[in-house]
This record gives structure tokens, sequence and C-alpha cells, in this order.
């Protein structure tokens, strides 16, 4: 059946709640639909959540039908992020500078468009292993989207610098040269990674090398890292990457990626139903479902 019906029938079977989903190609794996309908349960909000497989050559038909079935919010996972875009009849000034959206807010029948994937990044990390990032040397290594999302949010919490390195320089140094800032905002080689992460205060790992499952890789070595730093990792499976096991052992504050998802979830809540996010049951409901 095609995607648009069952979004349909989808609607119609749940006609009397609030209704939310999360779009992606593939989704089967998506913890979304679980975390938020926990979220919702937690609050006594009477609302669905599903998840749908879209394929890129279906995304305009299903905004559309997303917009006219009244599905009051959307998650926007790969590879619909930047597609999205242009679909949507509002786009967030944060998101719109980043250029992709996770999130999607209908009003009335006009789609709106957030990014919570870097503040959702920031809020876990601040929560969870600095409460302070203003003044802190920042190593980020990679520079795909999920980097991207990260320093321009990163940027707003004026660190004292942020390094950016990839294996593929050219990336880094066009992610690097694309985002304004008044902090210093460089692009570096895979040489001088150890002599960075050696400086650095915290040192994020946004590759996808030491996920399940090849779980006994690592990007950087634990004892490059400077006593009592942060080492943390955008990875949550493993809950802790063998990245953050060795900088843990070199006496560093280890902080995975589990956060970052709970938080990114917990925002898109927020922007859809003005409520507080019940983040340690949505934490509860993944957790349990990754051990
Ligand atoms: P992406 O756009 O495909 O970027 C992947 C990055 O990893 C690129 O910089 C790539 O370098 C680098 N890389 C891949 N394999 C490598 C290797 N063998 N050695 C060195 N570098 C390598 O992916 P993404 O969307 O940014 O996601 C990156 C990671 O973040 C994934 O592990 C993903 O699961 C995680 N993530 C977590 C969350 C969360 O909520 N916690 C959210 C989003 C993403 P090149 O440019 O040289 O190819």
């Amino acid at each position: 059946m095609d995607v648009v019906q069952q979004l349909l029938q989808w609607q119609q079977a749940h006609s009397s709640k609030a209704l939310y989903c999360v779009i992606g190609d593939p989704i089967k794996q998506s913890k979304s639909p679980l975390m938020l309908n926990r979220a919702f349960e937690e609050c006594s909000i009477d609302a669905t959540y599903g998840a749908f497989q879209v394929a890129p050559d279906q995304l305009p038909q299903f905004v559309q039908a997303v917009r006219e079935l009244g599905i009051l919010g959307m998650n926007v996972t790969i590879p619909h992020k930047l597609h999205v875009m242009e679909l949507i009849d509002e786009i967030d000034a944060d998101a719109l500078n980043l250029g992709a959206v996770n999130t999607v807010v209908n009003r009335n029948g006009r789609l709106i468009g957030y990014n919570t994937d870097g503040i959702g990044y920031v809020r876990s990390l601040k929560e969870e292993a600095v409460a302070n990032i203003t003044n802190k040397k920042i190593v980020v290594v990679g520079a795909g989207g999920a980097a991207r999302g990260i320093i321009y949010a990163l940027l707003q919490e004026n660190p004292s610098s942020i390094y950016v390195i990839n294996r593929t320089v050219a990336k880094a140094k066009e992610l690097v040269a694309s985002l304004q800032s008044n902090v210093p905002l460089l692009a570096a080689g895979q040489a001088e990674l150890e002599q960075l992460c050696n400086d650095a205060d915290i040192v994020i790992n946004t590759t996808s090398v030491g996920m399940y499952p090849h779980p006994d890789e690592t990007p950087i070595a634990g004892h490059w890292m400077k006593f009592g730093a942060v080492a943390s990792d955008l990875i949550y499976n493993p809950l802790k990457t063998q990245f953050l096991l060795e900088a843990e052992q070199h006496g560093c504050i280890a902080h995975g990626g589990l956060g970052m998802f709970i938080y990114q979830g917990a925002f898109a809540f927020e922007y859809w139903t003005g409520q507080t996010a019940p983040v340690e049951a949505m934490r509860e409901t993944v957790l349990a479902v990754l051990q």
C-alpha cells in the first residue's frame, strides 16, 4: 500500500487523538515512537506517534498529506532533512542557517520547520558532563551532517575555539567556511589530531567509527586526552564506545550519544505541546530497549 494511504488509514484509526509521526528511509530501527509515546503517556496527553517509511520520491505527497490531515507534528530523519525544507511553509532561522530540518510543527495547516539535533546535543552535554561550555577548547572529529548541527549549536555557547578534524580534510574546510561566527572555528588534518586532543577541554567524536557492529574501533585514542577533559561521542549503540572507555580509564569524563537522542526528542515534544518533556521517563524507555 502507498505510504500516503497508510497515513490516511492510520489517521482514521486514531482520529480522536492528537497525531505525530517520524519519517525516514529506513525507519524500522527508530526508537522515536517508543520514546515519544511514553512521553505523551507520562504527561497524560491523548496522542499517538507513528513511524512511516517514506522514499524520497514520496516525500512531497506525504508532507502535503500531513498538512491536510492535521497531523500535529513530524520528526524527519535521514535522508529527508534537506529536501523537506523545500516542502514546508516556514523555517526557523537556526534551522535555515544550519541547513537542515528534523522537526516540523503543524500550526493550522502551516508547516514550520526546526532543528533540534544541535540544541539537543548541547543540552545533553551541559546536563550530563559540563555545565558551562564558555571559553572551552573544543575538538570535533568528523564533518558530516551531525557535526554541522552540533557545531552550529556549540558556537552559540561562546567556546574559546572549535577545531574540526575529518578524514576528508576538504569537507572539514568546507564546513568551517560555511558557518559564520566570532568564535575561532578552524579545520585541521588527521596529523594534528593527537596534539589538539592533548590540549582540548572537550573532544567530540561525530564519526560513525566505533558504532555497532564494530565496537572495538575508535578514531581517537583515550590517552591522547588531557586528564579531566570531557570525551563525548554521538554514538549510543554501544552506550559507551571504545573511545569513551579508554578516555574514562585515562581520567576523563565520558559523555555518550544517548542524551543527544533523548533531548532532540524532548525539544520536539516541547515545540509541539508547549509542555516540559518528561526526560527521565523517555531515557528509561530507550535504555530498556538498548540494554
Ligand atoms: P555522515 O553525514 O555520513 O558523516 C559521517 C562522518 O564520519 C564523516 O565525517 C566521515 O568522514 C566520517 N567517517 C566515516 N567513516 C569513517 C572512518 N572509517 N574513518 C574516519 N572517519 C570516518 O553521518 P552523520 O549523520 O553525521 O552521523 C555521524 C554519527 O553520528 C553516526 O554514528 C550517527 O549514528 C551519530 N548520530 C547520533 C545522533 C544522536 O542522536 N546521538 C544523531 C545523529 C547522528 P568523511 O567525510 O571522510 O567520509
